[in-house]
């Protein structure tokens, strides 16, 4: 049976790419390789919204190079969005390739591995499936106990932040029929899943193919009216009863809506936590970026999440550093972490990518001034966050379990409704993967918190709690 290996690299959007590249190969018989050197088929899926992408690229095809040469027939393949980006210039710089594959491409792979497996030149295919969209299905990986999934909702985005590359690699916004999406969740819940991600660039976007378009009816700075999302969210409570946890990632601060702010005060199966990109708290910049939305939007959408649902926590995405920003306008990002609270966010320093619109401002914030930023942006997010999981110590929460910890600590981990990663201690011999447990929290580490489970009370089931007697938790005394 033939090997593969894929090595990835970027966002979550490509993460749940090669998981679709992996089931797509291991359905024309391939199975996995455990390194590299065994691989017959060696994929390199790449992200192009980071700085140095295709640096980081060029290095790892030196790196797999000399497999290639010391393995005839080995297949070497690029995807994802530098694929995407690059397409047959990669072949120029890289011409040890065999495939370059764009992300809607996925599907044709074993094709092409057969057309270079017969002779055939270097094959680039890099094609937006505009007009026939494909989801790739999720399907629980056979050995390996799942207990959270990623439901692609729909691709490609129509945005047009300045600084993103995101609309050149992955295309116009494309939608998934609803019932396509509940069947998979179904059948996710089926084999055990027991939290979904709904997943897209802007996931809160989505409506019914063919329905009109909320981001056309828009104006810039206006809140839609309405929000087909939140109806979707609402259909996936009521048809998929033992789905315990449903998130959604990356929404826009443009389509938090109305009625999607009451679909979180409505549904306890969405978890009281919001990553919410914001990028900049200046409108200054936030102008520049065109992200079409103000500070003052953003806050007023944040409060209604906040007043709908109690405890709810956010966490966000910055740039530092765009051109343009001042210490002034770098102030007001720190006024906004402040304002809103954030528990955590991942923050990057500006760096110009090919092909975007903010390409042409230049970058004129030095790295020592982008540095400094960075430095106290995190600062002061870790001290909120700090605060915020020391203030959990000696309460209860509750856990959905992951599995095992990392590293043989005994342990298992999991993540509270409001997304902190808690690792906690079991009675002995019980194994509460896939339950949602009542944990009491005995410590708070950097970024996330240590618990025991409470044993006579620890299993819960969404919408009844079930008590679990002391030998049912695996004999504690
Ligand atoms: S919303 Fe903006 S940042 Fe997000 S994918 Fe679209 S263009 Fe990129």
């Amino acid at each position: 049976m033939k090997q593969y290996f894929v090595q990835t690299f970027g966002c979550q959007m490509n993460v749940h790419d090669s998981r679709r590249i992996e089931e797509v190969l291991r359905r024309s018989g391939y199975r996995e390789a455990t390194e590299p050197a065994l691989a017959d088929l060696l994929i390199v899926n790449t992200c192009s919204v980071r700085e140095k992408a295709e640096h980081k690229l060029m290095s790892l095809l030196g790196t797999f190079r000399p497999y290639k040469e010391a393995q005839r027939g080995m297949v070497l393949a690029v995807a994802g969005c530098v694929a995407q980006q690059e397409g047959e210039r990669l072949l120029k710089k890289a011409p040890f390739v065999d495939i370059i594959l764009g992300p809607d491409n996925i599907p044709e792979l074993p094709a092409l591995i057969r057309e270079v497996e017969q002779g055939a030149p270097p094959i680039t295919r890099t094609v937006f499936d505009m007009d026939d969209p494909q989801f790739l299905k999720a399907k629980p990986h056979p050995g390996r106990r799942e207990v959270t999934a990623y439901v692609t909702v729909m691709k490609g985005c129509d945005e047009r932040c300045t600084f993103c590359i995101v609309p050149h690699t992955r295309g116009s916004e494309r939608y998934r029929p609803a019932d396509e999406i509940v069947g998979e969740i179904r059948d996710l819940v089926a084999g055990g899943v027991r939290e979904v991600t709904l997943l897209g660039q802007t996931v809160n976007s989505w409506h019914e193919p063919g329905a009109p378009s909320e981001a056309a009816k828009l104006q810039p700075k206006t809140a839609p009216s309405t929000s087909q999302f939140a109806e979707l969210l609402r259909r996936i409570a009521r048809e998929v009863p033992d789905l315990s946890r449903l998130r959604y990632t990356s929404p826009h601060p443009r389509h938090i809506t109305p009625e999607l702010v009451a679909a979180h005060a409505e549904l306890e199966l969405l978890p009281a936590h919001v990553h919410l990109p914001v990028q900049s708290g200046s409108d200054r910049v936030l102008r520049r970026m065109a992200r079409r939305y103000t500070a003052a939007d953003y806050v007023a959408r944040t409060d209604a999440l906040k007043e709908a649902r109690e405890g709810l926590t956010l966490s966000t995405d910055f740039i530092v550093g765009f051109p343009g920003e001042t210490d002034a306008d770098f102030e007001r990002t720190l006024e906004l972490v402040r304002r809103v609270g954030f528990v955590a966010a991942f923050a990057f320093k500006y760096s110009p990518r090919p092909y975007t619109p903010a390409l042409k401002l230049g970058d004129e914030v030095s790295e020592e001034v982008k540095d400094r930023r960075l430095s106290r942006l995190f600062a002061l997010i870790e001290s909120q966050q700090r605060a915020h999981l020391e203030s959990w110590v000696a309460k209860d929460v509750e856990v959905l379990v992951e599995g095992r910890s990392p590293g043989d600590t005994g342990r298992f981990s999991g993540r509270t409704e409001r997304n902190e990663i808690v690792h906690l201690i079991a009675p002995e011999g019980y194994d509460p993967t896939g339950e949602l447990v009542a944990v009491t929290i005995d410590e708070p580490f950097r970024h996330s918190l240590s618990g025991y489970m409470t044993g006579a009370e620890g299993r819960r089931e969404r919408g009844r709690r079930t008590r679990l007697s002391l030998v049912d938790a695996g004999g504690a005394a």
